[in-house]
Formats: C-alpha cells, structure tokens, sequence
C-alpha cells in the first residue's frame, strides 16, 4: 500500500470522539466504561490505547451491541475518543478551522439536568456546529432502579416497575425541554426518525453498563449515515493533525502528542507546528505508541512505529519542540513546498487566535 509516495489511497477514517459535561455528571465515568467494555468484549484486546485517545473498533461495537447493531450495515472503521474530556480542551482542540472532534456526547446527569458548563458545552457544540447525543447519566439512582448489567437500555427500562420508570421518564422529559429551550429539538433516542434535524437522549448508567451498547450504536449509526463524506481521506498523503499536549519525555526531550485527523505521519518525515512565537520546521525523530500493559515490564513505556494513518492518537519526538503549543496545528510536508504548508499552518494559528478573542 505504501509502495509509493505519490499514490492516493482513498479510505473511510474513524470520526473522533469528545465526551463533554458539566463536572461530576460522568464523563469520565462513561468513557471508562465504554474501554472497560471494549476490552471485555474485545478477547484479544482488540481496543488500542492510542496517546491521547482510545480506539473502539467496529468489530468490538458490534459485540458490545449485540443485536443493536448489524456490523454490515456499517464500513466506518470504528470511534475514536478523546480520552481527555471536558469542553476546556473541545473547544481548543481545532483542526481547519472546525472542531477535531467529528462528533460528541453531552453527559448529563438525570437528577441535576442542565448545569451551568452543560450550557457552555451546549455554546460550543451549537457554535462549533458539531453533531451530538445526550447521555442522560445516573440512571440507577432513580430510587428502586432494578439493574441489568450492561444491558441496552430499552430492555432494562421495559423491566422496572411503573413507578420507577414514571420517575426515570420525568427526568428525561426535563432533559429533553432544556434542550428544547435551547433549541434543539430532541427526543429518546429510540424515537428519533432523522438524527440531523434531532438531538437522541440515550438514558444510561456509567455504574451498570446499562445503556453503554445503544450509546456506541447511536454514535456509530449517526456517524455512518452523516458524516461518512466527510471520513473519506486520502490515507497515503501527508498527515495533517493538532497537537494535544506538548510534554516533556525521558530518552526523548520534548514531545507532541497528536491527533492524526488526515493522512499518514512517517519516521521520516518532515513536519511543520505551531509555535508561540513561530512556526517551527522540524524532522521527526521518532513515532511513538504506548506499549500494550503486557509488555510494559520492559524498558519504555512506549514502542516505535514507522508509520501512522488517520485517524490516531501519536507521542512524535523531534528537535526544537519547546516552543510548540497545545492546540496547534501539526502538518507533515512530504513532497510539497515548505513555505506552502509553513503558510497553511499560520493561517489555521490565526484563526484560532481570531476565534480565541471573540470567545475571550
Ligand atoms: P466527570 O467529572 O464528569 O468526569 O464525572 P466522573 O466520571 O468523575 O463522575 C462523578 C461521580 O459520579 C463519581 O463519583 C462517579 O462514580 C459517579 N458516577 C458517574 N456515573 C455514574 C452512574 O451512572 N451512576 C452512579 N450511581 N454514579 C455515577
């Protein structure tokens, strides 16, 4: 596949995934169940923990899913989330002007409903036109809750008593007028015919499992039937992503953690980042991935990849790092001319300085 530079190798990505909410609502919660999950249903471990994100790939969906999902309704590879959540770093994590995260989940817990930064979440998503489910969160603490591990949510709901799930409904219809009153019309996800025009509230428990499978489902049937256009990339060209974090790494120096968006980053490429102070020109010293938990007794904590494709969370060590920022973005530039992508790279910075006023 890669015998030549210049070939293109049209491919269907994996949309990227932000998980964002008010704090203690579940976000962090909700996204260790789906790994947790994933690594349960996957036998021979068939998440990837990628730097920065955790790749769920269809196969893993489809088993978690069970009947929810036929895998072959789908050529979508998979999702993959950022593991950072929060809308702090959705709303800095850029690529091309747009948000990096192709789609998103709003958590919100069942018995707090809207909270002040699930209204600034609601800002971002609507500003940055991103499309997003509500994982309306905490459904076992409605009192009398009956749970049924991990299972998809209509079936566990059909299962309470009358009272309990007249309880669950009045929150959810709570849920699905704040969000009315924001404008978006929305509905439980079971009832909505047309996801483009309706927001789908998925109740779920992060605690139970209880409807983690219709979650990825959801996510991968809204993926799928919207945004498929825009996952074909052209997998062999040069990679284009936005830097996560900018750290510091023993045997490395300074390093990037980056999330691929487009094309392939090699060993031996040559990239252009965003600075503080200027645009930085710099060879890639070296790929890295984090090594998988059963090798970790070993040396490093990471191995060495030649190669990367998009969509993937990637640690590239290279010179002259210091001065590159969270956010920016990263472009490889392979056979083209360095000035045209030095020039690319500065006027994504300036739209995110235009856009970091205007939020300001
Ligand atoms: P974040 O701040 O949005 O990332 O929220 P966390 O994931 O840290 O969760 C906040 C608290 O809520 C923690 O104590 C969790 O254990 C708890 N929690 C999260 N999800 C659930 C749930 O579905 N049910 C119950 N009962 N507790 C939950």
């Amino acid at each position: 596949m890669s015998d030549s530079t210049t070939s293109t190798d049209a491919a269907l990505r994996t949309p990227i995934v932000a998980v964002l909410g008010h704090v203690d609502h579940g976000k962090t919660s909700v996204l260790d169940k789906v790994r947790g999950s994933a690594v349960i249903e996957g036998e021979a471990g068939a998440i990837t923990q990628h730097i920065g994100a955790t790749a769920v790939p269809l196969d893993v969906i489809s088993e978690i899913a069970g009947e929810l999902v036929d895998p072959t309704d789908f050529d979508l590879p998979g999702l993959l989330f950022i593991d950072t959540p929060g809308h702090h770093s959705f709303a800095t994590l850029r690529s091309r002007g747009g948000a990096l995260a192709d789609i998103a989940i709003l958590v919100v817990d069942v018995n707090d409903g809207f909270q002040p930064q699930t209204e600034e979440a609601i800002e971002i998503l609507k500003r940055s036109e991103t499309p997003f489910i509500v994982a309306a969160n905490k459904i076992d603490t409605v009192p009398g809750w009956n749970p049924t591990e991990d299972a998809p949510v209509q079936a566990t709901y059909e299962s309470q008593s009358d009272r309990v799930r007249g309880d669950l409904d009045e929150k959810l219809y709570e849920i699905i007028g704040q969000l009315s009153d924001r404008g978006f019309s929305a509905d439980l996800y079971w009832r909505v015919q047309n996801f483009q025009n309706n927001v789908g509230v998925v109740p779920v428990s992060a605690m139970t499992g209880e409807g983690i499978p219709d979650l990825l489902t959801v996510m991968m049937g809204l993926s799928q039937r919207y945004m498929k256009e825009a996952m074909e990339i052209d997998v062999a060209g040069p990679g284009v992503g936005t830097v996560l974090e900018v750290k510091e790494e023993k045997g490395f120096g300074t390093t990037l953690d980056v999330v691929l968006y487009d094309g392939t980053v090699r060993e031996d490429d040559t990239i252009v980042v965003g600075g503080a102070d200027s645009t930085i020109v710099t060879d890639v010293r070296a790929l890295l991935k984090p090594r998988p938990l059963s090798e970790i007794r070993t040396e490093s904590r990471f191995e060495n990849v030649d190669e990367l494709k998009a969509a993937a969370g990637i640690k590239i060590a290279a010179p002259e790092l210091d001065d590159a920022m969270s956010g920016a973005p990263m472009r490889v530039v392979r056979d083209r001319e360095i000035d045209d992508v030095i020039g690319e790279v500065e006027a994504e910075l300036a739209d995110i300085a235009v856009d970091t006023v205007e939020q300001g």
